[in-house]
């Protein structure tokens, strides 16, 4: 009699404990699931993955993935134009419509990556439910402009410069598997302030009319967003730090080691001053960040769960 009652109390127990796992995902679990994939779109010197295993968006996919989201990381030229590697972004894209059956994306692009989600928006609009971008240099960046003019100058400069990363570009693109063109010296003059600008002028969708003020929010029924990071030492045990602190002395303004506050504004600016410096934005490296403010995989969600209100 005894044992028959323990094992009532134990099966009782169990089907508490599943109805409530169940409730509290039903109200958890899918605030990131959006109506349209999330496509990820990597910055300068990108990749998806290394040797198939090392996520240049640390942690990301699979953050976003637990809380409901479909989500699609890319991979395009390493150094180039954002609308060479744009239109590798499209023929990804339409792949990823065609897998899902969906017929729009939501965007995420870092750093140069926000420049190629703005021109996949501008030429393929039909492709486009929203674009945002993280860390991107929209009004271009002190560190290029400076290297354009102190290392470009001399054809011998740009040779090496040209050399140096379109090696790197050419061994990061073959250990993640993909053999995208590179051209690094097109790709530097892009995130300078002029090569910035015309860019723009191209493709404005998004971009602040002011120095330092928000974008259009919407543009032909695209959302547009922005994030960034300010911070520039954030961990002590992560060795980019120590080239971000470098690179940080090159900028006039507040900058998150590569991208300044204001460059960084597309559309509807949501925060443009995180403790985060520019490998924080993506989780980097091995997931280093600064404790003691928002976790970057906690940004990702929340946006994720913002597209999904949005109905995106
Ligand atoms: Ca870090």
């Amino acid at each position: 009699m005894r044992t028959k009652w323990i094992g009532l109390v134990v099966a009782a127990l169990v089907l508490f404990n599943a109805s409530s796992a169940s409730a509290w995902c039903w109200w958890n679990c899918n605030t990131a699931k959006t109506q349209y994939p999330i496509v990820l779109a990597h910055g300068m010197a990108g990749f998806d993955e290394l040797f198939g295993v090392y996520e240049y968006w640390f942690g990301i996919p699979g953050a976003l993935e637990d809380k409901g989201a479909t989500v699609f990381v890319t991979s395009v030229s390493q150094f180039n134009t954002s609308q060479e590697r744009g239109e590798q972004l499209i023929d990804q894209i339409e792949t990823i419509t065609a897998i899902t059956g969906k017929s729009k994306v939501n965007l995420i692009g870092h750093s140069h990556g926000g420049l190629d989600v703005r021109y996949v928006a501008a030429v393929r609009p039909d492709l486009v439910a929203s674009v945002t971008s993280v860390g991107s240099p929209h009004k271009g960046a002190d560190l290029a402009d400076f290297l354009r003019d102190n290392v470009e100058g001399g054809s011998f400069g740009e040779a090496v410069l040209s050399a140096f990363a379109e090696t790197l570009g050419t061994v990061l693109g073959l250990i993640s598997g993909s053999d995208n063109p590179q051209d690094a010296v097109a790709a530097l003059d892009q995130l300078s302030t002029p090569g910035a600008a015309a860019f723009a002028a191209s493709y404005p969708q998004g971009v602040p009319a002011s120095s330092c003020g928000e974008g259009a929010a919407v543009v032909g029924g695209i959302r547009y967003y922005s994030w960034s990071g300010t911070g520039v030492l954030t961990n002590a045990l992560d060795i980019g730090d120590f080239a971000l602190g470098l690179t940080s002395l090159f900028y006039s303004e507040s900058n998150d080691g590569l991208v300044g506050r204001c460059s960084s504004h597309l559309g509807d600016v949501i925060r443009d001053n995180y403790f985060q410096n520019h490998l924080d934005e993506v989780n980097q490296v091995f997931g280093l960040v600064s404790i003691f403010t928002s976790n970057p995989k906690t940004l990702f969600k929340n946006h994720a769960n913002r597209l999904k209100n949005a109905g995106l």
